[in-house]
């Protein structure tokens, strides 16, 4: 077997400052093998270690990048594997955006295959678009899967348990194949200083922009373009008194909560109702549904028809699994409904939308969909098919000054968001749950049209489940984060605090890698990002990469009895004592804080 492994150079982030200039300052920052792209080389050893195939491990980066080569190179040289690493580097490549980078590791696929399977990451997660492995997929003609968590190489197919934003999905793949690796397919690649130092020049190579062709590379070739960022300052107040007997920690908590409203549900209230729309009326904006997620639907047709009310347009709905419900998706913001029909996957659907596309007299204003490991490869295949600039994972949408789409992307965990417009006819983007507002639904009707693709027959799903809902953390307003310090035979005890509070229960990565909670309810830079208005953390210790995903919440109370857990660096209440005692406690005083009207 021939394996290709693509991996990316990241900060380590969590070092990360902000200057004087209120910019986050990178200079002197350690860089790193992406989390994810450690197990994309970790598995390709093992494969070719297995079967008595070759490895190549890519990257595109500044000549610094080599150091994540040697490292990968390193693991595969320990392990018996035949290994080699190509670092594709040039000036030219400055300013690539995804669709840049994944032409750049397209092309060098090409020049260094052929390759029987190509293992990347996840995603990266400085960055967390997901965007790269499918359009490098769509840009060399190849079947894809996300979030591979088992892996068995089967002659000319592959079969695969991945894991999805809250489900698993079986399916055999035909190869030459290109998958994506979750975090827990594998042990991760990791080599100290001296070991990758040992590591032979030769077994690195270079690739420079000439070698790959004309280009157009690097900022010439992205046609997205970041405009404004925007830093996210999150101040918490600390407040705790470990001196204090634990009742009294505890009362002075729940005033301390109250004082800051976090005890009062401040839902959003009176959202105005999805705009009047003109049918036919060009600008298009598109969305594309995922199956079985009315309420992502939801928010996004119903920000879809807010934009093209601003714009005197029109919204479409593209329904991959039909039968649509016309009337539901006209209420949602819909005008027009295409119902695809014989798409199998996510690359039938993303084909099937090009091809709608295509007949349109002029192009969509922007095609939407929602940042699930579905859409992700819905819209990059999309964007790779009409070299189109696709923003991923917003947060937010608008109609900037010149009447393009401004979508509002985090970035570092959160710690950033930057303003990203796209410079093609069509605008893409892939929008996170829970983000836009859910309006009230609209009278109206839609007309409805059906297009046709013929599968390609490549990925064959054998089977399909949920295990979760990923709307629920969406859309709470309390969560109660828990960590490893409460075993899974106690959670009937947060019972009561949960009920009283109307909270939904988020867990640390300890948690969800036990198997205590499924992997949906992770919070952090490997799990999901949340903002609800309280955020109730019990036994967790609060390392960063678990914090990272609540800067969002307004409010964050910390129960812990390590008077030195980091957690209390990023709550604003703190109690200082172990959870059995405190928790009824706390349910006690919460009750009087609530006769009382507090
Ligand atoms: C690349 C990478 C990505 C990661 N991504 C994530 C991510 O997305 N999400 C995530 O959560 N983590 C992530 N992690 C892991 C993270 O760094 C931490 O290891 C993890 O969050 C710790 O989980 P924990 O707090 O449950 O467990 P521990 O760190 O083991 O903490 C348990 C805590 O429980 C407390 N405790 C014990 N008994 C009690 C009691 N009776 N009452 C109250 N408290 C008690 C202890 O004092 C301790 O502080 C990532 C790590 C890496 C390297």
């Amino acid at each position: 077997v021939r394996i290709a492994a693509l991996v990316k150079q990241i900060p380590a982030f969590e070092e990360m400052t902000l200057g004087a200039d209120r910019r986050l300052v990178r200079a002197g920052i350690d860089l790193e093998l992406n989390a994810y792209c450690r197990r994309a080389v970790s598995k390709a050893v093992e494969v070719a270690a297995d079967a008595g195939g070759t490895v190549v491990v890519l990257t595109l980066g500044p000549p610094a990048a080599e150091e994540v080569l040697r490292e990968a190179v390193a693991w595969g040289r320990d392990r018996g594997v035949d290994i080699r690493g190509v670092l594709v580097t040039d000036p030219a490549f400055a300013g690539s955006d995804t669709l840049a980078t994944a032409r750049a590791m397209a092309a060098a696929l090409e020049h260094e295959g052929p390759f029987d399977l190509v293992l990347t990451g996840r995603n990266s997660v400085d960055a967390d678009t997901g965007q790269v492995p499918p359009e490098v997929a769509e840009l060399l003609d190849l079947p894809f899967a996300g979030g591979v968590r088992h892996m068995e190489v089967d002659g000319d197919h592959v079969h695969l348990r991945c894991e999805r934003d809250d489900g698993w999905v079986d399916c055999t793949v035909q190869l030459p194949a290109l998958l994506s690796c979750a975090e827990r397919l594998c042990e991760p690649s990791k080599v100290d200083p001296d070991g990758r130092a040992a590591v032979p020049a030769a077994r690195i190579r270079r690739l420079a922009a000439a070698d790959l062709g004309p280009g157009p590379w690097g900022q010439a070739g992205s046609p997205t373009w970041v405009g404004d960022t925007r830093v996210h300052e999150v101040a918490r107040a600390r407040e705790r008194r470990p001196d204090l007997p634990l009742s009294d920690q505890v009362r002075a908590a729940v005033e301390t909560l109250s004082g800051r409203g976090a005890l009062t549900d401040t839902r959003r209230a009176g959202e105005p109702p999805v705009p009047a729309t003109v049918a036919g009326a060009a600008p298009l904006v598109a969305v594309a549904c995922e199956p079985d997620r009315d309420r992502h639907a939801r928010e996004l047709l119903g920000a879809a028809a807010t934009l093209a009310s601003e714009l005197g347009g029109s919204a479409a709905a593209v329904v991959a699994a039909p039968p649509a419900d016309v009337d539901r998706l006209a209420s949602y913001g819909a005008d027009h409904v295409v119902e695809v029909e014989g798409a199998q996957v996510e690359e039938d659907v993303a084909r099937a939308v090009t091809d709608w596309i295509a007949t349109l007299p002029e192009p969509p204003w922007a095609v939407l969909t929602g940042s699930t490991m579905w859409g992700r490869e819905v819209a990059s295949r999309i964007a790779a098919r009409l070299d189109a600039g696709l923003t991923g994972d917003a947060v937010s949408l608008d109609v900037g000054e010149d009447g393009r789409l401004v979508a509002w992307k985090p970035a570092f965990g959160g710690q950033l968001f930057a303003a990203i417009t796209a410079t093609s006819a069509v605008q893409l983007a892939t929008v996170r749950a829970g983000m836009l507002p859910t309006r009230p639904p609209r009278t109206a009707t839609a007309t409805r049209e059906r297009v046709r693709v013929t599968p390609r027959g490549r990925v064959v799903v054998t089977g399909a489940s949920r295990d979760d809902d990923l709307d629920i953390l969406a859309d709470a307003d309390v969560v109660i984060g828990v960590g490893r310090g409460v075993h899974p035979d106690e959670y009937p005890a947060l019972e009561a605090l949960r009920q009283l509070l109307g909270a939904e229960l988020a867990a640390t990565r300890k948690v969800t890698d036990e198997g205590w909670m499924p992997r949906a309810r992770q919070v952090g830079i490997t799990g999901r990002s949340i903002a609800p208005r309280l955020f109730v953390s019990i036994g967790a210790s609060g390392k960063f990469n678990h914090t990272v995903g609540v800067r969002g919440a307004e409010t964050v109370l910390a129960i812990n009895p390590d008077p030195s857990a980091p957690i209390w660096e990023h709550a604003d209440v703190g109690i200082v004592g172990d959870w059995h005692e405190v928790l009824p406690l706390l349910v006690d005083e919460l009750r009087t804080a609530r006769a009382e009207g507090g």
